[in-house]
This record gives structure tokens, sequence and C-alpha cells, in this order.
């Protein structure tokens, strides 16, 4: 089915690969890369021509909210969300409609058109996983996996409190393979237990009720756990104390504490050959820096903590950040931190729905707007830039807006536009509130952001810190025949007097291809390519197991469903594909 393909003389971006805009050919057969075709090959083999062009790996979302209970509330309680933007449905395509959180089909076209090939829905509660496995069976065009939502498991937090790291590990990989997911989230860990009684923890000493267990704890466990395993990611962390001016101080301290835990990864795997080592060098990834970076004391005095995260981001190597950036305009808040959800519905008055998932964690969803006249919005919005111009090294670094918690995904096109161009950064500052200049560093960064770098944050470094190297993110033979051609001459880009056109090349890739068959051209989507989801398979000690499996045998009397029906069969999946963890044992 997957086309044989030829790109012919293409400006290549393919950080993993150190190819930095070289004038080369990308040859794909069978879905995948490979070094050249043959003269029989080439006769019917689709030739595209991208001279003048950028060609750089398929986009990976390694943050999104896309999947989902959560994201579905939001569509039931926005319909105004879809009044203003529909697609109509064309011979191959569905129509739908939703700016920021659009019905399925359009998720995954309009991740296509801009050039994104992989997207990774970032939280996942276990109760919820058939229903975000449902979801996201029926989102086109894109390969996904999932995030299991562990910081505030009851399972977990018992095992973590006694200690007992080796049941806390079995009950991972077992939960892994019983939902289908690939990484561990861990969101506001103890606050989100507490939310169930109307409170949050403080810091990251403070224990939670009745468990008794600090963030501290969890944090120290979950990264202890995941390295034990050696998940394919490093685990995936929303601070506590979110969204809370000052909130920046209990960040930079939960960073420190996986300092000492040693990345491991089995690198055991079917690896395509890549110049940068793919193995997973970070022990911890943090979601959007932006939202854990507030600094002040309240509203009043609020500005941006960003720098005190990033020169610590700088000095290490254990972390890697996204950076949840805002570009004004609609958004819908959503998260598993419930208590933050409810601030932000008391700040603005705003609806609001929230959800204690039994004995695992909760959720909460409430709409928002970013405005250029708000004070607080307009520093939000240079924090977000900052997360990503103040970390030297783009491997540490990965766009993200926390689709759609700082704005929906279809603007990734201008945070990529501001990166690059510092002429479009001042056009907007004024536009803005003056504390995005008075209460941020942003004004006094020159920095502008490459095609390379661009490369890096979008596809090298999501691919690399997702143990997805092999496949995605690259141009490597043997990896996925996943590319995204931009209408952009690198010899003539001008960043400072032609950053409109950036916007637009950015948002309708010239070409989006995907798993060597043409997926989207200039906006359109021509065909609905084969695609997978991807979930870690993690082999644990019998015996361990055993015992685990009789713990939690034990305690699912509290759930209100029977043991027999939790698990998300393979049949909710579109084509499974797991990935071998091998545990060593
Ligand atoms: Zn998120």
């Amino acid at each position: 089915m997957a086309a044989t393909i030829a790109i012919k003389n293409g400006h290549v971006f393919d950080p993993l690969n150190e190819i930095n805009g070289d004038i080369m050919d990308i040859y794909i057969k069978d879905g995948k890369v490979v070094p050249e075709l043959s003269d029989a090959e080439m006769k019917n083999a689709k030739v595209v021509d991208a001279t003048g062009k950028t060609v750089m790996p398929g986009g990976v979302d390694s943050h999104t909210h896309i999947a989902g209970a959560k994201v579905n509330s939001g569509r039931l309680m926005r319909p105004e969300d879809s009044y203003k933007w529909n697609r109509p449905k064309t011979s191959i395509t569905h129509g739908g409609t939703g700016e920021t959180v659009p019905s399925v089909y359009l998720e995954g076209y309009e991740y296509a058109q801009m050039g994104y090939t992989t997207a990774f829905e970032a939280a996942v509660p276990p109760l919820e996983a058939r229903h975000t496995h449902e979801e996201m069976h029926s989102i086109p065009m894109l390969d996904m996996g999932g995030y299991l939502v562990l910081g505030n498991n009851w399972f977990m937090m018992r095992y973590l409190k006694e200690g007992d790291i080796n049941k806390a590990a079995a009950y991972v990989a077992w939960m892994m393979r019983t939902h289908k997911t690939y990484g561990i989230k861990c969101v506001n860990p103890a606050g989100v237990e507490n939310w169930g009684w109307g409170k949050n923890v403080e810091s990251l000493d403070e224990t939670n009720i009745h468990f008794e267990i600090t963030p501290r704890e969890i944090i120290e466990g979950l990264t202890e756990v995941n390295e034990m395993l050696g998940l394919p990611m490093p685990v995936h962390l929303h601070a506590n104390n979110l969204g809370h001016p000052g909130c920046y101080e209990t960040t930079k301290e939960s960073l420190t504490i996986p300092a000492k835990v040693k990345p491991n990864q089995d690198m055991g795997v079917e690896w395509a050959e890549t110049k940068i080592d793919p193995t997973k060098d970070k022990s911890i990834y943090l979601t959007h820096l932006q939202f854990n970076a507030f600094g002040g004391t309240s509203w009043r005095d609020f500005e941006s903590g960003v720098k005190d995260i990033t020169d610590y981001v700088n000095s290490q190597d254990h972390v890697v950040i996204d950076s949840g950036s805002v570009p004004f305009g609609e958004a819908t808040c959503m998260t598993g931190d419930g208590p933050s959800i409810h601030d932000i519905a008391v700040l603005t008055g705003s609806k609001w729905s929230n959800c204690d998932v039994e004995l695992e964690c909760g959720s909460g969803v409430c709409p928002f707007t970013y405005l250029k006249s708000n004070p607080v919005h307009s520093v939000q919005w240079a924090m977000g830039l900052e997360s990503l111009l103040l970390i030297d090294d783009p491997w540490k670094t990965i766009m993200t807006t926390d689709n759609p918690n700082g704005g929906p995904f279809t603007k990734y096109p201008n945070v990529m536009t501001w990166l690059m161009s510092e002429a479009y950064r001042n056009e907007t500052f004024s536009e803005v509130h003056k504390w995005a200049n008075d209460r941020s560093t942003l004004g006094g960064v020159s920095r502008e952001l490459s095609l390379y770098d661009i490369a890096t944050i979008t596809r090298a470094t999501p691919a690399k810190t997702n143990g997805m190297a092999h496949r995605k993110g690259s141009l490597a033979v043997g990896a996925d025949g996943d590319v995204t051609i931009y209408d952009i001459d690198p010899t003539r880009l001008d960043v400072t007097a032609n950053y409109n056109d950036l916007l637009t090349k950015f948002r309708y890739a010239d070409y989006t291809i995907k798993g060597g068959e043409i997926a989207a051209h200039n906006g359109e989507i021509m065909s609905i390519p084969e695609r997978r989801t991807y979930y870690s398979d993690i082999k644990v000690d019998a015996n361990e197991e055993k015992k685990m499996l009789e713990d939690v045998k034990d305690w699912f009397r509290y759930y209100t469903l029977g043991f027999e029906n939790y698990p998300t069969p393979e049949k909710y999946l579109v084509n499974p594909t797991p990935i071998n963890v091998n545990m060593e044992k």
C-alpha cells in the first residue's frame, strides 16, 4: 500500500543525523527510508521535486491532549468552540468542527497539514484508557501513544509509602501492558488526591491525607521505578503548585529530586543508525515549563520565573522540558490537576467541569481566552518563548502549547515564527501589555532559532526523549518514511522583513508524507495513511508480578468495576505496536 517515493534536491534538516540544510535526495520504500532506489524502482516511484525547499522528518508532538474523557468533556461543554471553526468533508475526509477541542477527524487532518505525523496524548487515566484508545482509534493521519497518569494512584502511593519499590515497579509494568500505554505521567503528585477533600498540597514535603505520602517521595519513587524498568521515556512531570505565583521555586526543587537517578534504557531494539546517540540520557521530562514557572507572590507582583529554572537546566544534564507556549486567543484548559483548574474557574468566573477518577486521579476543564491586553497573559506569552530561548541546548527543549491549554496546536506556526524572528517578537511586544517586557527577560533576548533548531525542538528532541529515534524524528536509513516539505528556501530566508511568510508556510506544509504516502499537500488531505499505536511492553519477574497482583486483586474491592473488566484489550487499538522494553532481571 505504501508508495515508493523519491524526494529530490531539498535542503534537508535532520538533526539526529547532523544534516544541516545539505541538498540531498530522500528515498522511501515500503514505508521506510532506504539508501537508494534501483532504476526499476525509480520508474514506478512518485518523484517530488523539493528544489529550493526545506525538508525535515515528520513532526513529533510529545505533549498534546487530543483523546480521552477530559478532551471529550471539553467538546461537550464548549459548543461555542465549534461555531467559528469548521472543515467541510471531501471525497476522502470527514467534516469536522472545533478550534481548541476539535472533533477527532479534524485533529488528525490539522496536524497532518502542518507536517506532523506523530502525537502523544499526555494524560491517560487508567480507568479512561479504553475511551482514550477509542478516540485515538478514530484520529486519522497520526501515529500515537499515551502516558498513564500515576502520580496520585492509590496502589502506587501505598507501595511507595511502604518503600516496596519492586512491587511498585511490577505494578507499573503490569499497568502499562494492561492499558496499552507508553510512559509515566505524574500530575501534581499527592495534591490531586487531596483535592478529593477540597484541599491541595503546598510544598514538596507536605504529606497528603490518608496516604501520608509527600510529593517528593512520589517523584523520587516514580523516577526510580521508571529507570529500574528502563521505560523508553523519562517520567513526564507536571509539578506541584502549578499556576500559582511563586510556583517556579517548587518546580526548581522538584527537578533536583531525580538528579541522581541514572537514565536506563535497553538499546536492544531495532534502532536505525543515527549519528547522534539516541539513548535516553534524561531522568525527568518537565511538562509545560511556562505554567510551572510563575514568579512573584501574587497577581499584583506576578512576573516570569522562567530564567531561574532555565539557568538550572543549563547547568544540568538530566532535564528535558516542553514549553507550554501561549500564542494568544482561545484555549481550553484541561489537566489532571483538578485544583489548579478550580483556581482558574474562580479567577475567571468561567464554566468549569471537574472529575474524580476513583482510586486513580482526577481532572478539570475550563475554557480560557488569552488576551494581549491582559498583563498576566502577556507575561505568559513571553514566558513560553523564554522557555525555549533561554535554554542553550535545543536537545533539552521541545516546543508545545500543551494543546489546548496554552492554545490550540494549530498555532504552532506562530510559536515557531516568534522563535525564529526577533522582528516578529518586537511586533507582538508593541501590541501586548507592557508587563510582557517589564516582567520577563524576553525583550533582551536577540537569539533567533535556525531551521535546524526548529527541526530539533519539533522533531529530533521529542523523538529522542520518547525513545522513538529509531523510527521518528529522523531520516536515517530504516526510519519511518515520515517527511515534511515546507516551501521555505533556506538560502533566501529573511526573518526580519519576511516573517509573515513563515506563518503561512509552517501552517500549510507543501507536502506531508507519512510512511511513504503523500498525506497532505498545501493544506489539502491527499490520502489517509496507515497508523499505529505504540505502547510499552515490560516484562518483570513472574513471582514479583504474582505477589503484586494478589495485592491489587484484594484492593480491587474498592473499585466500582470488576477486576476482569479493567484491562484495555488490544482490539481497542489501531495497529497495536508494543515496544519491547525488556527489564533487566
Ligand atoms: Zn498537558
